[in-house]
């Protein structure tokens, strides 16, 4: 089979073992059924930005041509810096937007990727954002009514605990258990009590598995920015990352927006 388009950030769906789908051109590959096959990814030299669709040499901040990365909302300080966001305001780059990405219901959450972490995102982004992330367990701790209390909750909690996945760890095997619930009454003590009130009670975990044959010992990271060509045989799916033979792993989301022409 052999499918080319632009492709996007691999969907994902929470069954026994995440089941992955690759957008590319108008087509869905559900990528999952690939592991253990042989898969080609050709590079056909051209960028489309994500936003605007224009060609673009370069791709800034994950798919954006640079016009886009310095004024689409979705390229926004506030993405990166959810404390930031000024949307609660009636200060934003596009409130239409806003309305839609910000001043919706969020999240605050404790997710075991390489580590423990806190991180926010949409409600509706359960369990979206965890996949990406490739946490193997993950809890929300508080819901909020916009980005910025989120954002501001998260910042509190950076003092504690990490913000970041060490993507390499990540790749290279699941993070022993945390205790989720300890590290919750933990939060609950630590907070002032202005955020203290966004806590929920449930406490309810995600398991997260994914479907991996082999994991990678020394990771090699291929770019299509370097080689044109990464083919081999796919041995699992974490994160937005194709682990292929040889310790080889491609970050998907990295290449949003690249032309690729995949055959298996
Ligand atoms: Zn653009």
């Amino acid at each position: 089979m052999k499918y080319s388009g632009n492709i996007e950030k691999m969907r994902s769906n929470l069954a026994d073992e995440v089941q992955y789908s690759l957008p590319i051109g108008d087509s869905l590959i559900l990528m999952e059924k690939l592991i253990g096959k042989q898969i080609s990814l050709h590079f056909l030299n051209q960028i489309n930005c994500v936003s605007c669709g224009k060609k673009t040499n370069k791709s800034f901040g994950q798919g954006f041509c640079y016009n886009c990365f310095v004024n689409a909302p979705e390229a926004s300080e506030c993405v990166l810096h959810p404390d930031k966001c000024k949307a609660h305001l009636g200060i934003s780059r596009n409130m239409e937007w806003s309305v839609n990405h910000c001043l919706t219901q969020h999240i605050v959450y404790l997710a075991n990727s390489s580590n423990l972490k806190v991180g926010i995102t949409r409600k509706s982004q359960v369990p979206t954002r965890w996949i990406d992330q490739g946490a193997t367990e993950a809890m929300i701790i508080a819901e909020t009514p916009n980005r910025h209390i989120a954002g501001t909750i998260e910042k509190f909690l950076m003092q504690y605990y990490s913000d970041k996945t060490s993507w390499q760890a990540m790749l290279k095997g699941n993070p022993k258990p945390v205790d989720l619930v300890g590290e919750k009454t933990k939060i609950r003590e630590l907070l002032p009590n202005e955020l203290k009130k966004y806590l929920i009670d449930c406490n309810d975990i995600a398991q997260i598995n994914y479907p991996i044959n082999k994991f990678p010992v020394k990771i090699k990271s291929e770019t299509f920015d370097k080689t044109d060509r990464v083919e081999g045989e796919l041995t699992g799916i974490k994160g937005q990352y194709l682990i292929l033979d040889n310790s080889r792993v491609i970050n998907i989301r990295k290449h949003r927006g690249y032309l690729v022409e995949i055959s298996y």
